[in-house]
């Protein structure tokens, strides 16, 4: 009968690695035709490994800005402040954070910091205009092909930048394939920059349908908000900056292991491991039990 092929879909979906807050999400899981993926921490490792940091101002050395920068990002959750962190330590320059004052996150661009009375921001090219700097150095050079870049400002003159190199999840190109050979189309949404995203893409080919970067987290909503009218639509993601788009989606899995504490309590279902491979494999599984319930 119904409600019983519902429970042991449930619970088989439980074992699977899939937590659902309710029945209901099981349905609408079947029906799914659009999955939107978050980039770093979801499709990635969300494992960040420096690999440049530079000074753009004489006089400044590597080992100050190296200290200011760790000592801010040692307040901030984010898998890059991880990353840069570490930097900082295998460097011996040990981050103080309890010397950082009036610390601010901003969601899907950077922190602030002040610091030994610095001021400093670290972020991407949005975090420029809070620094209230018009002008983003341009970047160039082979080593920040296809990496994410952060660029740190002292007030509003640019001081810094570094790229970050992060690595796919394994069996994320098949789970997304399969997805495909289910009807599903599959997209990344990302606030990271395009030469990230779009390197990631290059190692998605065939698997990937489409991918939009440099998003701020209502960006994400918004375009979820779009998929809707086209058809019932999934967000996968794990971080605070997720939060805006698994809320408004049909239904929003969150990363249960490394994920935030915020998006756990926003998604419908917890992805109880790393592995994305389990998304289509309950998704045939809520599938099957539709149509037995009918
Ligand atoms: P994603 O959508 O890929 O999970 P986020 O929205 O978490 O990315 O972050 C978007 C971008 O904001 C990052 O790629 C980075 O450029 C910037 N950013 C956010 N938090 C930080 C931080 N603590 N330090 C440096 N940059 C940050
Ligand atoms: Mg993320």
């Amino acid at each position: 009968s119904t409600p019983v092929a519902m429970c042991c879909a449930l619970s088989k979906a439980a074992t699977s690695g899939l937590l659902f807050k309710g029945a209901e999400y099981l349905e609408t899981l079947a029906k799914i035709k659009i999955m939107a993926f978050d980039k770093t921490g979801t499709i990635t490792r969300g494992e960040f490994a420096v690999t440049e940091f530079r000074s753009l101002i004489d006089g400044l050395s590597l080992n100050t800005l190296l200290y200011w920068v760790s000592s801010i990002e040692s307040k901030s959750s984010h898998p890059m402040a991880a990353a840069l962190v570490d930097y900082a330590q295998s460097n011996s320059i040990e981050p103080k954070p309890d010397r950082v004052e009036q610390f601010q996150n901003f969601p899907g661009e950077g922190i602030y910091g002040r610091i030994d009375g610095m001021e400093i921001y670290v972020g991407n090219r949005k975090i420029s205009s809070r620094a209230g700097c018009t002008t983003v150095p341009e970047i160039e050079g082979d080593s920040l092909q296809g990496k994410s870049v952060g660029y740190i400002f002292l007030g509003s003159s640019p001081a810094g930048l570094f790229s970050l190199s992060d690595v796919c999840r394994t069996g994320v190109k098949d789970a997304m394939r399969e997805l495909k050979q289910m009807g599903i189309k599959t997209v990344m949404l990302t606030g990271d920059c395009y030469a990230a995203a779009n390197h990631v893409q290059d190692q998605l080919r065939g698997a990937l349908d489409e991918f939009q970067a440099e998003l701020l987290p209502e960006d994400k909503a918004t375009i979820i908000k779009g998929f809707q009218k086209e058809a019932p639509t999934a967000m996968i993601g794990d971080g605070l900056n997720d939060a805006p788009a698994l809320a408004t989606a049909d239904i929003g899995i969150s990363m249960g292991i490394s994920g935030s504490a915020l998006a756990k309590e926003t998604g419908h279902v917890i992805l109880m491991t790393n592995d994305i491979g389990r998304i289509p494999k309950a998704t045939r599984l809520a599938r099957r039990v539709r149509r037995k319930v009918i």
